[in-house]
């Protein structure tokens, strides 16, 4: 009888959330042992071919000399990629259907938002002002999506059936019915030109750090929005909060940040015009990420076959 290899669990998570994850993992996979890192023997380590993470210090996959592929139980691996460009392993992040309509969900309350002028209202109780705007059909409305991979697509999906205008933008063009598809810097700037409402879920890598800049910003009509719900990097904030002081953008949402939490001095906090969000706007379910998981390890073992995997040298 063949024994199975442990299975080593790593996470910068609380020893609390840990035991959720394990305990879910455990009910997923009764045939398998999972175990944290940190208990693993040396035999152990040397033998250990598969992991779990969860946003782990880089440096302790390190430890595993073996190790064949690695399942995220995040959807951005950004880090990984970033720390270990090459990696002998493979790199598997979460691929979850639940987790994009939680984001499409996000995408949806935050475009109704803005569209129904409810920022402008908050703005108005506390002056006191009875003032009504005039009321615009969701057709009206034109939003961007950046980026048309699983999370781009629901939201597309999403905004589409709640009758708003969209138009998307990736690295190789996309055909998608009733939506004006773009790639390319051209491409980009074309959409922007277009776009009142701008959602960025593009991965961060080389090519989009600081996509979001100056250039891209004044291509945008005045009074535009821009709600980043994928990495901080992505966007300049000197370039933002130039364009917000300005007048020329109307608002900013931001979820994600390039060091998170947001620090305590940062004036990101205090702008009137920028929302402030703790990274909440797509949480990975531990259930449904947990089923993902288990099924993708179940199939290894009876193919051999590494599900899909990330591509270190395009970086996501
Ligand atoms: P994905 O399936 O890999 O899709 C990425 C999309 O971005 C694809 O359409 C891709 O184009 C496009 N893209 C990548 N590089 C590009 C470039 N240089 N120029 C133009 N387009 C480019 O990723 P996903 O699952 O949708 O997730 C997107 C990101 O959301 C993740 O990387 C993560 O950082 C973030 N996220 C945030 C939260 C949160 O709670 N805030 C939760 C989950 C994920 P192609 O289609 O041509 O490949």
């Amino acid at each position: 009888m063949t024994v199975k290899k442990i299975i080593a669990f790593i996470g910068q998570i609380s020893i609390a959330e840990q035991c959720l994850w394990l305990e879910q993992l455990h009910t997923q996979l009764p045939n398998e042992v999972i175990k944290p890192i940190n208990e693993l023997s040396t035999p152990q380590l040397q033998q250990c071919e598969v992991a779990i993470v969860a946003n782990p210090e880089p440096q302790q996959l390190s430890l595993l000399p073996n190790l064949i592929w690695v399942q995220s139980l995040w959807a951005g691996v950004d880090a990984l990629v970033t720390h270990f460009k090459q990696a002998k392993f493979k790199l598997v992040r979460l691929i979850d259907p639940r987790l994009a309509e939680t984001m499409a969900e996000a995408v949806l309350t935050w475009v109704l938002y803005f569209h129904r002028d409810l920022h402008l209202y908050a703005t108005q109780q506390k002056n006191k002002q009875w003032f009504q705007h005039p009321y615009r059909l969701p057709s009206e409305c034109s939003v961007g999506i950046l980026g048309l991979g699983e999370l781009g697509r629901k939201s597309v999906s999403r905004l589409l059936s709640n009758g708003f205008k969209v138009s998307g933008w990736s690295r190789s063009k996309k055909s998608i019915p009733e939506v004006k598809c773009y790639s390319g810097e051209q491409g980009l700037y074309k959409l922007a030109q277009q776009c009142q409402i701008i959602i960025c879920l593009l991965p961060l890598t080389d090519n989009t750090r600081h996509l979001i800049n100056d250039r891209f910003m004044k291509q945008l009509k005045q009074g535009s929005i821009i709600i980043n719900f994928a990495r901080g990097g992505i966007i300049n904030n000197a370039d933002l909060l130039a364009n917000l002081d300005s007048n020329h953008l109307a608002h900013a949402v931001l979820d994600v940040f390039e060091k998170e939490p947001l620090s305590m001095n940062s004036h990101l906090w205090q702008q009137p015009n920028i929302t402030v969000l703790p990274h909440i706007s797509a949480p990975t379910h531990c259930l449904s990420a947990c089923e993902i998981v288990a099924k993708n390890i179940k199939s290894y073992r009876q193919t051999g076959e590494i599900p899909k995997f990330v591509d270190f040298a395009r970086g996501y």
